[in-house]
């Protein structure tokens, strides 16, 4: 009989969060679609919900589902259902904008109220390619990072830099800590604990079980 057994890959729900315009959409189009788009079109195309996107990471199969808050915290909160089952959190500020970095606290103590302490954190300082009107320094950041006990990375959607290492160290480190997906003892599923029955479930009811690599990977309605 063959014993060859199809690994099922390790299910991981990223979120993005940060202020309004930080660039957390470009982030994740960049990385997942390797696409930019110019200032004056992104206001108006931008409403990405999620992606998925599928790698390696120390010889496992991961499968990423990346969310965007697609506008929700121009509203000041966001859904509590938008954290449930996340084991990596992205926090994005723009290095341009210090308001967005003063932000963060607010942020973190949002955390606090929906996720477990054991969940990964980063905080991404976007838009490094506008170093001309810099107004938070890397060491600033890089401070504020290890105060926060979260992984700290400067990027750029626009040209790229940083922006796949900040999505691979985050999935390193989830992967580094089994107690966020491996399956729970005792248990006949492999259903990751923190994301039982949640993971792929968000606000508007889109869903991503089952095939989703579909339609769904493209992201969300975008409407
Ligand atoms: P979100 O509201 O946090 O999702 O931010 P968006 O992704 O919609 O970006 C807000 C604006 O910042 C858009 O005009 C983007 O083109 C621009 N933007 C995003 N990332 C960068 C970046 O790395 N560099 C520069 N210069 N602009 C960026």
């Amino acid at each position: 009989m063959a014993q060859d057994k199809v690994v099922a890959p390790i299910n991981v729900k990223l979120l993005l969060i940060g202020n309004s315009s930080v660039g957390k959409s470009s982030l994740l189009l960049r990385f997942s679609d390797e696409q930019w788009l110019p200032e004056d079109e992104s206001s108006a195309t931008i409403g990405v919900d999620f992606r998925v996107h599928k790698m390696e990471v120390n010889g496992k199969k991961v499968k990423l589902s990346i969310w965007d808050t697609a506008g929700q915290e121009r509203f000041r909160t966001i859904t509590s259902s938008y954290y449930r089952g996340a084991q990596g959190i992205i926090l994005v500020y723009d290095v341009a904008n210090r308001e967005s970095f003063d932000a963060l606290p607010r942020w973190y103590s949002e955390l606090e109220t929906y996720v477990s302490s054991s969940v990964v954190k980063i905080i991404v300082g976007n838009k490094v390619d506008k170093e001309f009107s810099r107004q938070v320094s890397y060491s600033e950041g890089q401070q504020f990072a290890q105060r926060m006990g979260s992984l700290f990375v400067e990027a750029s959607a626009k040209t790229s830099v940083g922006v796949r290492e900040a999505f691979q160290e985050v999935v390193e480190k989830i992967i580094d800590t089994p107690e966020l997906w491996a399956p729970v003892a005792g248990s006949k599923s492999a259903r990751p604990r923190p994301s039982a029955g949640a993971e792929n479930t968000m606000p508007g009811s889109i869903s991503l079980a089952d095939g989703a690599d579909g339609a769904a990977s493209q992201g969300g309605c975008g409407c």
